[in-house]
């Protein structure tokens, strides 16, 4: 389970975003309650620890290794910028890692099955963005950080990028009418994202950044009508149950 600070957070997390999704919601026929939610309770206290974890072996192999191939110069050098500009650069070089990573967890079919938990939400909002298979965040958020770590940000910069992060993504599949004019075209928005929840032909395989939409414009997988979609979800039948879904990728594959 979470540790107290991180419960603190995510009480933090939980009294924004619920009152938003109160009175400015998208959909106002859906409920705070709606199905599935203590399921992904679940999936966000359990997960919470199990994510930290791998990441900081992962990280921890990764620092190792570039400590070795990057020259001290080069974080020096990096570390001498702004803070602005680090951040910017961090979210440009992260998101293309996450760009990366989510593509492939689409495109390889054994990966599709652990990525597939997040793409069974059929209600969207803030809880639901914790519906996430431990390893396909363990791998995606790796290989975020894989360039940012490579450079040597500062530290600062890493953390106002990852404090950023975690609200954009719980933002961004909120049942919310939180828009952004015309910055939707340059950060990552409920419209955005929502789209790449849809279960709807014209919306398969679109969106894949995680902050910038411009990514998927550079190589040709933007989409973003002005309407949200009408459905959620996936034909993959993924089970509900914390248990069930960590298993559901190793099972045989089925229809
Ligand atoms: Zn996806
Ligand atoms: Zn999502």
């Amino acid at each position: 389970m979470i540790g107290p600070v991180d419960l603190i957070q995510y009480l933090i997390v939980a009294l924004v975003f619920v009152q938003l999704e109160m009175f400015f919601p998208l959909r106002t026929q859906q409920k705070t309650f709606r199905r599935h939610w203590r399921d992904d309770l679940v999936m966000l206290l359990v997960n919470g620890l199990v994510i930290q974890g791998g990441l900081v072996l992962s990280i921890g192999a990764m620092v190792s290794a570039l400590h070795w191939a990057m020259p001290v110069q080069v974080s020096a050098f990096v570390k001498s910028q702004p803070l602005w500009l680090q951040i910017v650069e961090v979210m440009v070089l992260a998101d293309l890692g996450f760009y990366a990573a989510h593509r492939m967890f689409h495109a390889v079919p054994f990966l599709w099955q652990f990525h597939a938990v997040h793409h069974s939400i059929e209600e969207m909002d803030w809880l639901a963005s914790y519906r996430v298979h431990p390893l396909d965040q363990i791998v995606t958020k790796s290989a975020s950080f894989l360039p940012v770590f490579a450079l040597g940000f500062s530290d600062a910069a890493v953390f106002y990028f990852v404090l950023l992060f975690k609200w954009q993504s719980t933002a961004i599949h909120s049942n919310s009418r939180i828009s952004l004019g015309p910055l939707r075209w340059l950060l990552a928005s409920p419209l955005f994202h929502h789209w790449h929840h849809a279960n709807q032909p014209e919306a398969l395989d679109k969106n894949f950044a995680g902050q910038l939409p411009l990514l998927d414009w550079l190589f040709g997988t933007l989409f973003l009508p002005r309407q949200m979609p009408d459905h959620y979800g996936t034909d993959l039948k993924v089970p509900t149950r914390y248990d069930r879904q960590m298993l559901f990728p190793f099972l045989p594959r089925r229809g």
